[in-house]
């Protein structure tokens, strides 16, 4: 019980009956108010002007059944406090059925004394802050405060109701966190919850309070907006919730940079019940994923198909490397002036027991989002160790600057043993670490520069070579570029494929060109295709060049046949000189 005055209510016609137990309450420790009724309307208007902590209730009253009464007051909102009630008859079975309804308690008139009131009345309140606790903790998420998934259904399942009623439109939106697994791994679960919480406080700050916020588990938010749900609104909407998750946050001294990718759906246009719009919402999240995330899309019936799809890999990727169905495939890289070939980057390809080859564009993010790349990446760096010792023992004369390169995702930079792990690998197959240069995407630097030029530094020092790959469609800024050290900037295939056409797209791969030589670093340009863009490419000075126009990624064993060649010239009148690429 609190030390504050206790207001409680007395409901009872007897009045021998309440004076027992107002003179019970009179001798509390503890001061009382204490308010009568004598009918149940009585007691009703009372409830609906005053707030009681406890209400003591007759168990038949005028006629009435104490457990309607205890209905009534529930069903109708009428009070939360707890209820104790009394009776004359010892009836366990009516006294069973009172506490069901919601009663807290239940005293013999023969028993009321000062001491068994006051007992039951502090028992009552207790009781009865757990089960408000409880039912809290079952519709709200404890951490961000926002509803549950099962009240954001609740919500959902409503609106569905009433907007049937009116005719009117409505749409859910689900939020899911691009990069917090990896978050959570490299800062700890405390930085996880403090990330998420802030994200629920901005996501809640960006909407209106009518819209409702909800934590549907982990990393994933939706939001309900009734009302107005016009596309362009939406979009409106969307890119608001995107701008708060974008801006960046400080936990533990570290600048966090987070992206979700948005899915939306809309009522009736999308489902016309709740699970199917739900399930609607998630498909559109999915779709943003697989167009590189940090974004949002409507839903549209043709993501079925890209579920399903979905759903099947996600199944298989989980046995792909017990299963041995990972290769690596290669691509040459020629020196821009005489088109010798300078290195390789390995490609991984999945080979899928029923679909074929599974491309990495679309089984790379799903391993992401599945906490597996780390192994996969593992895998392809030991695969590639393992093959490039083979050329190492059969071509000796390979050239002093000739590099394999290999994909490192974002996820694996922040493994805080990855120079460990792959120092390993390449002792265990006697590689010279010069011979190596991995390939870290834009987002993958930017997430901490920090550490990231730490780890760099480090394995650069040990003759491990660094490209920036996709350079131009990541957020990097010239002062990333400076900091890091980076030995080799790839301009991606998108500048590439317009530079022959647009005299801007031009511009930026010769600016990028001279930026990169005099940060000292070699430029590569990806995805070179026609005879037009050598020429260009050479004029502008750049270093490489790697494309279909020279050769697709190929199977270790034609690379073989390659690196035989004493020149490895290679043929650029012949695109596609060797047939065995499928991609
Ligand atoms: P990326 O690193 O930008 O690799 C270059 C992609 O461009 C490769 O696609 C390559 O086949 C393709 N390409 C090269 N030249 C041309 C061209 O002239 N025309 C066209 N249209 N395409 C060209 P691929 O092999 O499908 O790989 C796609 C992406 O998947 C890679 O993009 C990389 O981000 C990722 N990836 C591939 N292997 C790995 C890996 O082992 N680990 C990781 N983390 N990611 C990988
Ligand atoms: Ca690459
Ligand atoms: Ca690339």
């Amino acid at each position: 019980m609190t030390e504050v005055s206790q207001k409680i209510l007395l409901v009872d016609d007897d009045e021998t009956d309440r004076m027992v137990v107002r003179r019970a309450l009179a001798k509390f420790n503890k001061k009382v108010t204490v308010v009568e009724a004598t009918r149940f309307s009585e007691a009703v208007e009372l409830l609906k002007e005053n707030e009681f902590n406890c209400i003591l209730l007759e168990y038949r009253l005028g006629g009435i059944d104490g457990i309607d009464i205890v209905k009534k007051i529930h069903s109708e909102g009428l009070s939360d406090a707890p209820i104790i009630m009394f009776s004359g008859m010892d009836d366990e079975a009516i006294m069973l059925n009172c506490l069901k309804e919601g009663a807290q308690d239940f005293l013999l008139k023969s028993e009321i004394t000062t001491h068994s009131l006051m007992r039951a009345i502090r028992y009552a309140e207790e009781r009865k802050n757990i089960t408000l606790q409880i039912s809290y903790l079952a519709k709200y998420d404890s951490l961000t405060d926002l509803s549950n998934r099962s009240l954001f259904i609740e919500n959902v399942e409503r609106a569905v109701t009433r907007s049937k009623r009116a005719n009117a439109i409505f749409a859910i939106i689900f939020i899911d966190l691009d990069n917090f697994k990896s978050i959570n791994d490299t800062l700890g679960h405390e930085a996880g919850d403090q990330l998420l919480v802030t994200i629920a406080k901005r996501l809640k700050s960006s909407l209106r309070e009518e819209d409702v916020v909800g934590r549907l588990g982990g990393d994933e938010f939706a939001v309900l907006i009734e009302g107005i749900a016009t596309e362009t609104f939406l979009i409106k909407i969307s890119q608001k919730l995107l701008d708060v998750t974008r801006e960046p946050l400080i936990i533990e001294d570290k600048i966090i940079h987070s992206t979700a990718s948005l899915g939306i759906a809309t009522y009736p246009s999308c489902a016309d019940e709740c699970t199917a719009l739900i399930k609607c919402a998630d498909l559109a999240m999915y779709k943003t994923k697989e167009n590189g995330r940090n974004g949002y899309s409507f839903y549209s019936d043709d993501l079925q198909t890209l579920a399903d799809d979905y759903a099947t890999l996600k199944c298989d990727i989980h046995d792909a490397l017990s299963r041995d169905e990972f290769e690596l495939y290669y691509q040459p890289q020629v020196n821009a002036t005489d088109s010798t070939i300078t290195g390789l980057e390995a490609l991984i390809r999945w080979h899928h027991p029923t679909r074929g080859m599974v491309p990495p564009d679309k089984f790379i993010p799903i391993a992401e989002s599945l906490g597996l790349i780390n192994e996969i990446g593992d895998w392809v760096m030991e695969a590639a160790c393992r093959q490039l010792k083979v050329w190492i023992s059969s071509c000796p004369h390979l050239q002093h600057d000739f590099r394999v390169a290999v994909n490192i995702s974002a996820h694996q930079m922040r493994q805080l043993n990855l120079k460990e792990k792959f120092c390993h690998v390449l002792d265990n197959n006697t590689i010279p670490y010069g011979l190596i240069e991995l390939e870290l995407t834009e987002s993958a630097l930017v997430d901490d520069l920090g550490r990231c030029t730490e780890t760099l530094s480090v394995m650069n020092d040990l003759g491990i070579h660094f490209a920036i790959d996709d350079f131009g469609t990541g957020f990097a800024s010239f002062r990333h570029l400076q900091q890091l050290p980076l030995q080799v900037l790839k301009v991606d295939k998108s500048f590439i494929d317009q530079i022959c056409l647009s005299s801007k797209s031009y511009q930026i791969v010769k600016a990028m060109i001279v930026m990169a030589h005099a940060l000292e670093m070699k430029v590569i340009a990806e995805g070179v295709e026609t005879m037009e863009q050598v020429n260009l490419l050479q004029t502008l000075d750049c270093d490489h060049l790697q494309g279909y126009h020279f050769w697709k990624p190929m199977p270790a064993h034609d690379i073989e046949k390659l690196l035989a060649d004493p020149k490895y010239r290679a043929q650029t009148e012949m695109p596609t000189m060797l047939d065995s690429e499928i991609m």
